[in-house]
């Protein structure tokens, strides 16, 4: 089954916005067994459109639309999708009731434009509910070809995609991938490559095929299989053998990132934690506060950029900053040692370095934890441009804690 996916909007087109809507269906389809050869961004004109809408089903068996199904005048993608199918669009009376019931909701009242949100095929139609706006979706398929109308908000094409989409994918593609995407930290794309060589190029089912992230490489392990059960049968000796070439520089299976499985093992040890940045500045904290539930274990984050801060704040002495500077072992350690003082915590993290772009030691970065253990600190020689070194630095940071945490 040859899938597209045609993102409709001039704001996507110009680049106001990115197509995230994009990359969040493309992802999933490859799992469901959909081979996606194309992808086309247009702009809201009718002509264009209308090429666009031609080309796609006449060389793919399923387009999926995003965007331009809202009530206004340049909202064309329903009808220009339907008149392309040769179907004619109807009132729907029990979408427009639950439109005028959702603007009630508001205190509002519809105006006549939002009837067109709720005309539809009145055949080879299938509406897709959509729970958090007032277009709903729909799904036309005639003469073996099915287009997939969704809303162009995130919040509002994701769960109609994952809850409609998805399983009529399944269902019509009749074959299903199973997927392990392992997560590596510490070795690079190439040398992953390199060792996984015999791998890579002898297996057809599971096969496997690396991604490379800021810092990061991604292996993703695909196996075909008709049930979960021999999905993994097909999966774990492999994972199983990349893991033993590896050891611990994999440390996720199932696409958890760092921050991530960091915090599930806080929270699985019952254990705290605070951090103390300089060059990272906040990044590393926000690692965890971005996740929900980081209130169970992340107690105090403190940005000490300048010398007078790491003093004041963390008890960084005097005469370490002077015999040794900020960026230096000593002073990642009593940063971090400092930090958990302070906060009483059961982990401390620490990060100073320099992030650049000027200065001759542009990269250079110490990152430290505390524990009861005592204090470990990595001095890592980092390369790039600023936000790429800071990022680094964050991910060395949690890499160190996330050993720290599995007891390696
Ligand atoms: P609405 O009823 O809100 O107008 P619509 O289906 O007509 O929905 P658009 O008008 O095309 O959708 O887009 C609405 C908003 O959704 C855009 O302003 C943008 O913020 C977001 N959006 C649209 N397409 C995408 C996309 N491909 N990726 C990410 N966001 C998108």
């Amino acid at each position: 089954m040859i899938a597209e996916i045609v993102c409709v909007g001039t704001e996507l087109l110009m680049g106001q916005i990115v197509n995230t809507n994009a990359q969040f269906m493309a992802e999933k389809l490859a799992p469901l067994g959909v081979d996606l050869y194309r992808q086309q961004v247009v702009g809201d004109n009718p002509q264009r459109l209308t090429e666009a809408v031609l080309t796609a089903l006449d060389r793919s068996d399923v387009v999926l639309f995003s965007g331009g199904l809202g009530p206004t005048e340049d909202d064309l993608t329903k009808e220009t999708v339907a008149a392309a199918l040769g179907l004619d669009l109807v009132l729907y009376p029990e979408q427009w009731d639950r439109i005028v019931e959702r603007f009630k909701g508001f205190g509002r009242q519809p105006t006549p434009n939002n009837r067109k949100q709720a005309m539809f095929p009145a055949t080879h139609c299938t509406i897709l509910p959509n729970p958090r706006g007032t277009a709903p979706g729909c799904l036309m398929e005639k003469d073996g070809k099915a287009a997939i109308l969704m809303p162009g908000p995130p919040r509002e094409l994701r769960p109609m995609f994952t809850d409609y989409v998805m399983p009529y994918l399944e269902k019509r593609s009749g074959h299903r991938l199973y997927t392990h995407m392992l997560r590596i930290f510490g070795k690079g794309e190439s040398a992953v490559e390199y060792e996984l060589k015999d791998l890579i190029d002898g297996q057809t089912n599971p096969t496997l095929a690396t991604y490379c992230e800021t810092g990061e490489v991604k292996l993703r392990i695909t196996a075909q299989a008709k049930t979960d059960a021999e999905g993994e049968a097909l999966l774990a000796p492999v994972v199983r053998e990349v893991e033993r070439r590896f050891g611990d520089v994999v440390y996720s299976e199932n696409d958890e990132e760092l921050a991530a499985v960091c915090h599930r093992l806080l929270i699985e040890q019952n254990a705290t934690l605070s951090c103390a940045e300089s060059c990272t500045g906040g990044l590393l904290s926000s690692a965890f506060v971005d996740l929900a539930g980081s209130s169970a274990y992340f107690i105090e984050g403190d940005v000490t950029y300048a010398n007078e801060a790491k003093m004041g704040s963390l008890g960084v002495k005097p005469e370490t900053l002077e015999k040794y500077s900020a960026v230096s072992k000593e002073c990642a350690e009593e940063m971090a040692a400092g930090m958990r003082r302070k906060a009483g915590t059961d982990y401390a993290l620490a990060t100073t370095g320099y992030a650049g772009p000027d200065g001759e030691q542009v990269g250079l970065v110490y990152v430290s934890l505390a524990s009861r253990d005592g204090v470990q600190v990595k001095e890592l020689h980092l390369t790039g441009e600023r936000s790429r070194i800071r990022r680094l630095a964050v991910l060395h940071a949690l890499d160190l804690l996330r050993r720290k945490l599995c007891g390696k």
